[in-house]
């Protein structure tokens, strides 16, 4: 479970995120909407830790991410946790771009099996073998020993959600994961994405594809400048919200 309480972050006098406030619930998956600029990726990148909170708390299975609380003389302060601990807590959370950013000089194989050895410390053998495993999930198992230019865009792409499954993540955080892709090759990510949840996984998407946020949504959650504007199921949002600027940003979406 994610829970999200009065977040905001400021990149110096620009106040991107202004008080965010939202849950996504063990198994579940939340959609995130917005125009560019509404602080979407911003919001990703601190529940991962990419990026240091101004004010608030982000929890993963309430687990503070990020920080110690101490409270004195019953006020509560936070203190940053150590670099290393940080990267314990990113090291649960699978995260995926827009752009792949797969290792190009590694093989399809290679790049999915490189943390797990070199973060987790498995060894190749075992990594291997899950590598492959995962490779076979997302229909990939004849491409393994594929450089990553000699894949199409969306075999790149389920490499990448492959690469971040093999560190056994408990919650997937995707970007637009299909924004750069030709309109063909979309639905092949989208349906790995959409056998994921059904597996379960806890996760947070922003993406622009209404379809996957109507089918696969348990949440959809509309962003503008900095706030959660309106959140709720993907039907009541999607075909029915209650705030003007949902509708506006709708309007021009679907
Ligand atoms: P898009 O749909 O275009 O991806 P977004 O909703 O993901 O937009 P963010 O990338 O979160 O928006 O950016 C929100 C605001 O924060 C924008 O005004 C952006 O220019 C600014 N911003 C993002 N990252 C930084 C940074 N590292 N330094 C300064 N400003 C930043
Ligand atoms: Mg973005």
């Amino acid at each position: 479970m994610i829970q999200i309480d009065g977040v905001h972050k400021l990149f110096g006098e620009l106040h991107v995120l202004r008080g965010v406030d939202l849950t996504v619930p063990a198994g579940s998956v939340c959609v995130v909407l917005g125009p560019s600029g509404s602080g979407k990726s911003t919001l990703l990148r601190c529940v991962n830790q990419l990026e240091e909170i101004d004010a608030g708390r982000i929890r993963v299975d309430g687990e503070l991410m990020g920080y110690r609380e101490e409270t004195r003389d019953g006020a509560s302060e936070l203190h940053r946790l150590h670099p290393r601990k940080i990267a314990q807590q990113r090291a649960r959370i699978g995260m995926v771009f827009q752009r792949f950013n797969l290792f190009p000089h590694m093989t399809a194989l290679e790049n999915v099996m490189e943390a797990p050895v070199q973060v987790k410390g498995r060894s190749k053998a075992a990594a291997r073998t899950r590598a492959l495993e995962l490779l076979d999930r997302v229909g990939l198992a004849d491409r393994a020993g594929h450089y990553p230019a000699q894949l199409s865009g969306g075999q790149q792409q389920r490499v990448a959600i492959a690469r971040a499954l093999a560190m056994d993540p408990d919650l997937m955080l995707f970007d637009e994961p299909t924004s750069a892709l030709d309109p063909e090759l979309v639905g092949e990510v989208l349906g790995v994405m959409q056998d994921l949840a059904a597996d379960g996984m806890t996760m947070m998407v922003v993406t622009h594809e209404i379809g996957f946020a109507r089918e696969v949504g348990d949440q959809v959650v509309f962003m503008d400048d900095g706030v959660v504007v309106e959140q709720g199921r993907p039907a009541d949002v999607l075909d029915a919200p209650t705030q003007q600027r949902t509708r506006e940003f709708l309007s021009k979406v679907l």
